[in-house]
């Protein structure tokens, strides 16, 4: 396979990163997940347009300009033939001896990019998976996408513990969002998803579902809302570049409504696949 190392298309085991990288040695830098769908890039100037802003967050220049971007993972896309899929991108602040502060201006941005094939999760889509629920113990700019996972990690893994497919997280009584997505719930026709704060990553996806439900004409509330509300909900799902619109039917041990996927889950579904 080929991947893209500081904008050189190279083959997988010659792309080498060094021990001193401070992606390695403190999470220093950022990333994005792109969709592949029919070998197009799905949205991906929003994804590039979310780089560039977690890149200002952090104090980072990127080395490259949107449209070197563009053409580099459009290109990187066509040479491993990838038809469903992915793109990893991250961008780290480059390899220095270990400092927490910056290192000089001389030291440069690392990028690397590769593909992967990856289907989308129809089986799971269709039927519904399991969530389950944790305290959010995250920092307090979650809306930067950084490569400081430990939080999510932890959070997914015990998700996947229980048996579960996602971990939907709350800061005391208030539900953020996933381990890896958002989260929507549905209660009495109106849809709900935490506003776009600090606390939460902005999805691409969630900012997708939010303009697909002004098109269907249905009511959603940027609002704040509780686990009880949660648990009381008539349907749940969450969304991301990978699960898309993804119902959860249940969350630890209770069923979310009747514990099927609900209508307006299955609307935005069919609304969203029209998309690419
Ligand atoms: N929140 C978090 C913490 C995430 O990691 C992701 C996945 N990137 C999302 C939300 C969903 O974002 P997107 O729809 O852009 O994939």
């Amino acid at each position: 396979a080929q991947v893209l190392i500081n904008g050189e298309i190279v083959t997988r085991i010659d792309a080498k990163v060094d021990i001193e990288d401070r992606a390695y040695q403190f999470g220093d830098g950022i990333y994005e997940v792109i969709r592949v769908y029919n070998g197009i890039c799905y949205q991906l100037e929003e994804h590039i347009q979310r780089l560039e802003r977690s890149a200002k967050e952090i104090r980072l220049s990127l080395p490259f300009s949107a449209e070197e971007f563009t053409q580099q993972l459009q290109e990187l896309v066509k040479g491993n033939q990838l038809q469903e899929g992915i793109i990893y991108t991250q961008v780290t602040r480059g390899v220095a001896p270990r400092y927490h502060g910056f290192p000089s201006d001389d030291v440069k941005p690392q990028f690397v990019a590769y593909t992967k094939d990856l289907p989308r999760p129809t089986a799971f889509m269709e039927h519904g998976v399991k969530a389950v629920l944790l305290e959010d113990v995250r920092w307090l700019r979650c809306d930067i996408k950084s490569l400081n996972l430990l939080g999510n990690v932890l959070a997914k893994q015990k998700a996947n513990d229980e048996g579960g497919f996602e971990a939907i997280q709350h800061r005391g009584d208030i539900v953020t969002e996933g381990s890896s997505s958002n989260v929507f719930l549905v209660q009495e026709g109106i849809l709900y998803t935490h506003p776009a704060s600090s606390l939460i990553l902005n999805g691409i996806t969630r900012v997708k579902v939010l303009e697909l439900c002004e098109k269907l004409e249905l009511i959603v509330k940027e609002q704040e809302f509780t686990v009880k509300d949660l648990l009381d909900a008539d349907e749940v799902f969450i969304t991301s570049t990978t699960s898309e619109v993804m119902p959860i039917t249940q969350i630890d041990d209770q069923p979310v409504g009747p514990g099927i996927p609900g209508p307006l889950t299955v609307k935005l579904q069919q609304e969203f696949v029209k998309g690419f």
